[in-house]
């Protein structure tokens, strides 16, 4: 692909994102480079502030998902030396609209492209609020052991300073690093660090070091171009196959705070929500009333699951809460958004609490 881009096909190019129904799910793969020898990484855009377009009056408004894929990639020179990059604009919505539907979509997708042979590795640009849920969803449901990055910014793509070129540069330097494979699982680059699915969180409303692994730590950081890993072993995980499931079970999450009342878990309940995970207070506690609450939708069938509000440390079985009484699951180093992801697909095999509190324990 060639990386040179005039100001007027720039403007061109923004202007036709705009257009409306001109962004989402248009797929658009690029005519292949010439093989040069250089790895394959294929781009699946879906959106977020790395697509956004901010409005020149007030810089700091702006939309996410205007700009299409081909104008990210052609405004990031060098690229070209690491890959051979197509691209595909699988959709181009801000994250805070990412949906189960999309998800299982996405999922599929991602295992379509990374079964080709002539694809190495996979980055997805995603937006940054909701991309630590999609990195775990991918992680527990893709079965390639090619690599898979996700990549987002905080600034708009035609921001000063903006971060998206540096950061999708970054990603494919990490998509193309040999290492990469060895790790397996899927992950995320921003700012310069290299994240696992599993533990990467948003830590920033507004700052470009937007993301931490608050448990592990991020796994190795990539410099001008250069991936460092940090000394690790991998870990083994299970997969969940999602090719032919057209829906997810509906969970939702509670938040506890001071005083917190069971009104949520009633609605979730009378909704027929089959789980419920807890955004609990320390180490996954919770205020009386909503404890019972709790334990109530459990006695009904709702399978419960314990999380912490707080940002770092496991929710531990039986400490606090017991968990053996109520038949609650203790959600372990898993943040409230990504046990609910777990808890989502645990919910396709079995509802029974043993199983699913094994599950949380090994994934
Ligand atoms: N809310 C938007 C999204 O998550 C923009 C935030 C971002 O990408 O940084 O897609």
């Amino acid at each position: 692909m060639d990386t040179g881009m005039g100001m007027l096909s720039w403007l061109k190019s923004v202007a036709t994102a705009l257009l409306p129904g001109a962004n989402d799910d248009v797929v658009n793969e690029a005519d292949e480079a010439e093989d040069s020898g250089l790895p394959a990484v294929y781009l699946l855009a879906t959106g977020g502030t790395i697509a956004g377009v901010g409005s020149g009056a007030e810089p700091v408004v702006y939309r996410a998902g205007a700009v299409g894929v081909e104008t990210l990639v052609e405004a990031i020179p060098g690229i070209n030396q690491l890959a051979r990059v197509s691209v595909e604009q699988f959709a181009n919505i801000g994250s805070q609209d990412m949906d189960d539907a999309r998800w299982l979509k996405l999922s599929r997708r991602v295992n379509e492209v990374l079964a080709r042979d002539d694809v190495d590795a996979l980055v997805v640009t995603h937006g940054t609020d909701t991309l630590e849920e999609t990195a775990y969803f991918l992680d527990l449901t893709v079965a390639s052991a090619k690599p898979v990055i996700l990549v987002g910014a905080m600034r708009p793509s035609n921001e000063i300073s903006a971060d998206g070129p540096a950061n999708l540069l970054d990603a494919v330097a990490v998509a193309v690093n040999p290492e990469t494979r060895t790790r397996g699982g899927i992950m995320a680059v921003m700012h310069g660090d290299v994240f696992e699915a599993r533990d990467l969180v948003k830590i920033s409303t507004v700052s470009p070091q937007a993301f931490a692994a608050p448990n592990y730590g991020p796994l190795g950081h990539v410099y001008n171009g250069q991936v460092i890993f940090r000394p690790q072993s991998g870990h083994e995980l299970e997969l969940f196959d999602v090719a032919t499931l057209e829906a997810l079970p509906a969970v939702g999450i509670v938040y506890a705070h001071a005083n917190a009342s069971a009104v949520p878990v009633k609605a979730l309940v009378e909704a027929e929500y089959q789980g419920i995970v807890l955004a609990g207070v320390g180490n996954g506690n919770v205020h009386h009333q909503l404890l019972e609450a709790l334990a109530e939708a459990a006695r009904a069938g709702v399978v419960v699951v314990r999380a912490s509000r707080v940002l770092s440390g496991p929710v531990v079985r039986n400490v606090e809460v017991d968990d053996e009484r109520y038949g609650f699951i203790a959600a372990g180093t898993l943040n409230p958004q990504k046990a609910r992801v777990l808890l989502q697909l645990a919910l396709t095999r079995t509802r029974e609490p043993g199983e699913i509190q094994a599950l949380f324990e090994r994934l």
